[in-house]
């Protein structure tokens, strides 16, 4: 497995694959690697003649400093899980390397950026994007692998590689979860065991949502899933059913075909998000 810290030395390596006829794919994740991200992994190893993946906690799509300290950080173990793999490449810049000078890009996601996450993370999808643009760009891959678990992230960064018509095809990932149904995270590492525990509500929830869906009224669902996180004591920050394209919330089910509901919640201090599609 060959490591980059710099986008040159990348860029020469992979160029030469390139000309050589292979086909790149990529994976971009912030480490703390864990099954979810692994999956990625492996169905890019699938389809495609070599595997890049990324390391790099982004500092610009973090919008508190105390959340960007304490996101989790296992550098030594995330290589160990990647080679098990059968990475071929990663690269792990420094801040320096990626951000030599503050992004000036000016992005426009089409209102996709104004609810759930963007509401409550005000300037977070810039980040996201001004990243991944520029891990676009260095590592040029003809695939790119994105889990369903940061749906809108998907939706934003589809609307990104659009707008600057970057030749990369987005291949969405299901969402791997615990045995407890769970999403996979990083920041379950945050979790105590207990937690963990209660955590499992979430998933719970939106089972329960997608039985009902279509039947009962989306004010009274929303307002049975507001009341049992309540009873638990968790804080739920937003659950929305919205439209699985433009992400507007949905008030009636008649004539919504394409239905996704999304959840924030915090869990102690960690906060979780998590969706599950109701209709497609
Ligand atoms: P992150 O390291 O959190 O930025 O995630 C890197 C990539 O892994 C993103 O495309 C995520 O959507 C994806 N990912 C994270 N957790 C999961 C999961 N439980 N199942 C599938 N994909 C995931």
């Amino acid at each position: 497995m060959e490591l980059f810290k710099t986008k040159k030395e990348l860029k020469e390596y992979l160029k030469e694959k390139k000309d050589a006829g292979m086909t790149i794919g990529f994976v971009p994740t912030m480490g703390a690697l864990h099954d979810g991200h692994l999956s990625l992994f492996r169905e890019a190893k699938d389809e495609n003649d070599l595997v890049v993946a990324s390391i790099f906690v982004n500092p610009t799509q973090f919008n508190s400093k105390s959340d960007l300290e304490k996101y989790p950080r296992t550098p030594e173990a995330d290589l160990k899980k990647l080679e098990g793999e059968g990475c071929d490449v990663v690269f792990h810049p420094s801040n320096e390397e990626m951000y030599p000078e503050p992004d000036t890009t000016e992005f426009d996601f089409g209102g996709l950026d104004e609810v759930m996450e963007g509401k409550y993370r005000p300037g977070h999808f810039k980040g996201v994007a001004s990243v991944v643009k520029k891990l676009f760009e260095i590592v040029e891959p003809h695939r790119a692998y994105f889990g369903l678990k940061d749906y809108q992230q998907l939706l934003i960064i589809h609307k990104m590689v659009k707008d600057f018509n970057i030749p990369v095809e987005l291949v969405p990932c299901p969402i791997v979860r615990e045995k407890n149904g769970l999403a996979m995270s990083s920041r379950n590492e945050l979790l105590s065991k207990s937690e963990r525990k209660q955590a499992s509500l979430i998933y719970k929830t939106l089972k329960f949502v997608k039985v009902q869906a279509g039947f009962q009224p989306i004010h009274e669902l929303k307002n049975h899933v507001e009341r049992e996180f309540k009873r638990k004591n968790m804080k739920l920050e937003y659950f929305e059913i919205v439209d699985l394209f433009t992400l507007e919330p949905l008030t009636t089910w008649l004539g919504s075909k394409n239905v996704i509901a999304c959840i924030a919640v915090y869990v102690g201090n960690v906060r979780l998000i998590d969706n599950i599609i109701l209709f497609s």
